[in-house]
């Protein structure tokens, strides 16, 4: 088992205490591969220390599975390691507990685990957490290994990137890929298998020469190095570049590190005038960095052989933020005070913190129950949103511009539809009101009662519009019932690629059917289509010929089909 990071530690160290805990609670148990428990709460506590978060979350990491899987209680905990560590364990805790809900918008999903973790080094830790369960995955029985991939790849490793932890987001990534999309992973293990190395093989052969010609100008690197691209975030890349490789510049990127952001520049200065760049590539993360605070200069040069290749040039201090995140800001707040880590701490006193991050910090420091808390959301993570109670103080998650109408197909698909009226804040509003953050609502029904046409204006969430139509089209389905299907309906879901439209129409004008109607929705921040198309009446044969052929089309996710009225 790793210990190694324990004997740095001084002996009177709550994490020694908290280890010792730890060893006696968990030890009857076993892993799935038969390690002793304790050695995954090591890991975990492992990480947390090397992502240098405080000694009451290392702790907290340690026990995290104790109140959970042992006999002992939180209240165990707070008398052997007072509020903190308990409080920190508590949320752990119930964040164990927590069902995932099979919602399909996983984005209110992150944000509900969000607002669940009172402090985010819960969210923290608890990523540690999920780093290890996800190393260890292949132990697991096969549905627990699907079910925490999926988690993993929805959720966790997308709410590590906007935290900032890129290196965790993408391992996160990785890690799950094989068992989400098995076939796409196997596929592109064996096109990347001569790339990577050859890449990185040129790359290194790179490295010599820019660093010799930055010594020239004076510039003296701490780092220059080379970085393959991770498989999951090539593979999205592909998806977006017809899964054409010689279109991904960054398979192999070239990273400089350097010890000033004037260096950086001047080193861009350098790369440039020995290299000619490529046009149109260069970023500057340094001026305007990423919404998840990520820094760096990017370019793309004509190098050797003239051969396109990426570099990428940071300081130091930058490289350790882009990795680290927002675990850097909370080690900082944490060690302050804590004297014998701060010599690891240099320099970072003076890091100006990502906006967000504090706002989300003040967020959840004034989290209070209180609704008018709720006022005050103003950062990324919660920009166009509105957050309004239930009368049991549940937290609903809405557009901004929602009405009781969205509300309350939120709760429910019948609270929708037979909702007939609305009390906010305990005095009754007409369904058209706009909810702000904080009311309270409550939704008045009648059994029986069905949703009318003109609410389709008034709402704004796309489920409550779904749930409307798919009532509204239930009912006339029910008056035309005799007369029978008029037209087939298709739906194809793609990655969200130029040309792809253009190869769902051509098979059917090459099957010389006419297309009645044709709308394509796409999803930006997940990169998927979806096309719906309507024709005439086919006969079956006809339909499950096209629907084979949709399937050929590169980058299609799924297809189906329908008759409709
Ligand atoms: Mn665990």
């Amino acid at each position: 088992m790793a210990t190694e990071w324990l004997q740095e530690l001084p002996k009177e160290s709550i994490i020694h205490k908290a280890y010792a805990f730890a060893l006696e609670a968990h030890k009857d148990e076993e892993r799935m591969n038969g390690d002793p428990y304790v050695s995954h709460c090591l890991e975990v506590g492992k990480t947390c220390f090397e992502w240098r978060l405080g000694d009451a979350s290392v702790a907290a990491a340690l026990l995290h599975d104790v109140v959970e899987d042992t006999g002992f209680t939180i209240q165990d905990i707070k008398k052997n390691f007072g509020d903190e560590v308990a409080f920190l364990v508590e949320g752990l805790t119930k964040l164990e507990h927590f069902q995932y809900p099979s919602d399909p918008d996983v984005e209110n999903l992150r944000k509900f685990i969000i607002s669940f973790c009172e402090d985010l080094r819960i969210l923290i830790i608890k990523l540690a957490d999920r780093l290890h369960n996800m190393q260890t995955l292949e132990h697991l029985p096969k549905e627990r290994q699907q079910r925490f991939a999926w988690e993993t790849m929805e959720i966790y490793a997308p709410l590590a990137y906007r935290l900032g932890m890129q290196r965790l987001s993408g391992e996160l990534d990785d890690l799950a890929f094989p068992y989400v999309h098995p076939e796409e992973y196997k596929w592109l293990l064996k096109e990347t298998k001569n790339d990577y190395t050859e890449r990185q093989e040129y790359a290194k052969k790179v490295v010599p020469i820019i660093t010799k010609e930055l010594e020239k100008n004076g510039i003296h690197p701490v780092n220059v190095d080379s970085r393959a691209k991770r498989y999951f975030s090539l593979y999205r890349k592909l998806l977006r570049y017809d899964m054409d490789f010689s279109k991904i510049y960054d398979l192999v990127a070239l990273r400089i590190v350097t010890k000033t952001v004037t260096e950086c520049y001047a080193a861009l200065g350098v790369v440039h005038q020995l290299w000619q760049p490529f046009p149109n590539r260069f970023k500057d993360y340094i001026a305007r960095p990423k919404a998840n605070g990520y820094r760096s200069l990017h370019t793309t040069v004509f190098c050797v052989d003239n051969r396109i290749l990426e570099v990428q040039i940071r300081t130091e201090e930058m490289h350790e933020e882009n990795e680290l995140g927002i675990a850097a800001h909370w080690a900082y707040e944490e060690v302050k005070n804590s004297k014998k880590r701060k010599a690891k701490w240099k320099g970072v006193e003076d890091k100006k913190e990502l906006a967000w991050v504090s706002q989300l910090q003040n967020w959840q420091k004034n989290f209070t129950g209180e609704p008018e808390f709720l006022e005050d959301l103003k950062t990324n993570f919660f920009k166009d949103r509105v957050f309004v109670l239930t009368p049991e103080n549940d937290i609903i998650d809405l557009t901004v511009g929602a009405t009781p109408i969205d509300f309350a197909y939120r709760i429910h698909s019948d609270v929708g539809d037979q909702c007939v009226g609305a009390k906010v804040n305990g005095r009754i509003v007409p369904l058209e009101y706009e909810l702000h953050s904080g009311d309270v609502v409550e939704i008045i029904t009648q059994r029986g009662k069905k949703p009318s046409e003109s609410w389709l204006s008034i709402v704004k969430t796309v489920g409550a519009k779904k749930h409307i139509r798919n009532a509204l089209n239930a009912g006339r389905k029910m008056l035309r019932r005799k007369t029978g299907p008029t037209a087939v309906e298709f739906k194809i879901m793609s990655a969200d690629r130029p040309g792809y439209l253009k190869d769902v129409t051509s098979i059917f004008a090459n099957s010389k059917i006419n297309i009645l109607s044709l709308s394509s929705q796409i999803d930006h921040r997940m990169k998927f289509s979806t096309i719906t198309i309507h024709c005439g009446i086919l006969p079956q044969q006809k339909i499950e010929k096209l629907l084979l052929k949709f399937k050929k089309i590169a980058g299609t996710r799924e297809v189906s089909h329908r008759f409709v009225q």
